[in-house]
């Protein structure tokens, strides 16, 4: 066999058992009986040695060095195609990464976020901050030793969110969030210094099942393929893949607030499209290389559907009349410019993922202070709830009466996820500048919004972002799609341009 048919071999299998766990993730946060939490978190743990024991095999160690991939030089030959190049160095970033991490650490790990979850799940429901406290400091101490093993001379914040966004650095992230403050701070004063707009329809009764029909439309509308994928409810709606065909998305229905469901759906299957849109050559499929390019390349895929198709004027002119029917008698009454504006409302509020366009930022940025100083120990455990309140009175001029509407609302730190947060500001860069990139390639995105088009905007996605997978970095992936480096300031003209109509300035 060749070599690299071997690799890839061998890496499809690793895949097959990290699918499988994702299955069983999928179905704890789905539909599993709460009882079955302590075996679950055995399973898990199980499959994420076994996985780990694959990714770590001295095989492919001895494959890549063989194809002339060392960390040094990670895409091997030079004399290699530019997918397989491709190929090898993202095998040999994992590689290196997997070899790093005892594999007994991964399984203790695990099986402690698995538990975490669900500490934090119910310590959410019941406002207790102090039954989860100690389940975050275990969070943040793996988080130290993963970092520790990965690279011990380096920022710990650093390696840990290199794991999401390749290239990026504490530095680089907290010099863009900083200029995205002043300039989304002005523009929230601004707005708030104009009268409030009305949205109270938004919050008028509407059955769950009228929700989930809309939702079942809204994804049919968007062209997500419900052959190759599931959409299903969850307290903290996610996506996640379990096979080249097979992408689960989630939402949940508030009977007195549905815009929370209907863009939560649009939201998610932008993660499903780009999940599904993926396939760099045959060979490749199920493959490594067939995996997202970023978390931030990803979060520009919700938020582009999320925001910049489903927040439009061209949808809400376009999409109301039928929305007004299925929900009927909820939007009775509410003309298009109504309903634009109201769900358009800009107003500093508690929860993240419930937040406008403008203050959505913001809550990142809370976030990754508060996530930076939690792992360098300037914050401890203890003082969190106290730092989050306090950091949303500074940023957003709100402070929650509860820890389950302040630290306790985002699930990411209870699973161990730190350095993730900036992933979702980044991805509304991201998101503006795709924007940006199909109108200067003559597709003019709002007139396919418009007139129904919505297969012409994935068709560039497809071409631009999805395709690829991770054969190229973000931002490479970024250059070739819209011809120049990342750019925050097409995002900020966008909120500037919009919001000054919307609130008329
Ligand atoms: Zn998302």
């Amino acid at each position: 066999m060749k070599t690299l048919d071997r690799l890839r071999q061998l890496d499809v299998e690793a895949g097959l058992v990290e699918r499988t766990a994702a299955l069983l993730s999928w179905d704890q946060e789905t539909c599993m009986p709460s009882a079955a939490i302590g075996e679950r978190a055995d399973q898990l743990a199980f499959l994420e040695a076994l996985a780990h024991g694959k990714r770590t095999l001295p095989e492919t160690g001895e494959l890549l060095l063989s194809l002339g991939s060392v960390s040094e030089n990670p895409e091997g030959d030079a004399c290699l195609p530019e997918m397989d190049r491709a190929y090898l160095r993202i095998l040999r970033r994992a590689w290196d990464r997997a070899t790093k991490i005892p594999a007994g650490l991964v399984a203790e790990m695990a099986r402690a976020a698995s538990l975490s979850q669900a500490a934090w799940a119910k310590a959410k429901e019941q406002d207790d901050y102090g039954a989860f406290a100690p389940h975050l400091k275990k969070m943040i101490d793996y988080n130290r030793r993963i970092a520790s093993c990965l690279d011990p001379g380096a920022r710990a914040y650093d390696v840990l969110l290199d794991r999401f966004e390749e290239g990026e650095t504490e530095a680089s992230i907290a010099a863009v969030l900083g200029n995205l403050k002043q300039e989304l701070l002005p523009l929230l004063d601004r707005i708030r210094g104009r009268p409030q707009l009305d949205d109270a329809f938004l919050r008028r009764p509407c059955p769950k099942a009228a929700q989930a029909a809309l939702s079942a439309r809204l994804l049919e509308l968007l062209g997500f393929d419900t052959a190759r994928g599931r959409l299903d409810t969850a307290a903290h709606p996610f996506s996640t893949t379990l096979g080249s065909s097979d992408v689960r998305i989630t939402t949940r229905y508030e009977e007195d607030y549905f815009p929370s469901s209907m863009y939560g759906t649009i939201h998610e299957c932008g993660h499903a499209l780009y999940e599904l849109g993926v396939d760099p050559a045959p060979e490749y499929r199920r493959t490594s290389l067939a995996t997202a390019s970023s978390m931030a390349i990803h979060e520009s895929q919700s938020r582009l559907w999320e925001n910049l198709v489903g927040r439009s004027r061209a949808f809400c002119e376009t999409q109301l009349p039928e929305m007004s029917r299925s929900l009927s008698p909820v939007l009775d009454g509410v003309s298009t410019e109504a309903y634009y504006r109201g769900i358009n409302r800009v107003e500093a509020s508690l929860i993240r993922t419930d937040a406008d366009e403008v203050s959505y930022s913001l809550h990142i940025i809370l976030r990754f202070e508060l996530e930076g100083a939690l792992l360098s120990g300037d914050l401890s455990i203890t003082d969190l709830p106290a730092a989050w309140n306090a950091g949303m009175k500074r940023l957003l001029g709100v402070e929650p009466a509860s820890d389950a509407k302040g630290c306790l609302q985002d699930m990411h730190w209870a699973f161990g996820a730190i350095g993730y947060f900036p992933s979702y500001a980044l991805g509304n860069l991201y998101a503006a500048q795709w924007w940006a990139a199909m109108g200067e390639q003559g597709l003019q995105p709002d007139q396919a919004v418009a007139d129904g088009g919505f297969s012409r905007i994935l068709d560039w996605l497809r071409q631009n972002v999805h395709k690829p997978g991770c054969m190229f970095r973000p931002a490479e992936l970024v250059r070739r799609g819209s011809g120049r480096p990342l750019d925050p300031s097409l995002f900020v003209d966008y909120l500037k341009e919009k919001f000054a109509g919307v609130y008329g300035f």
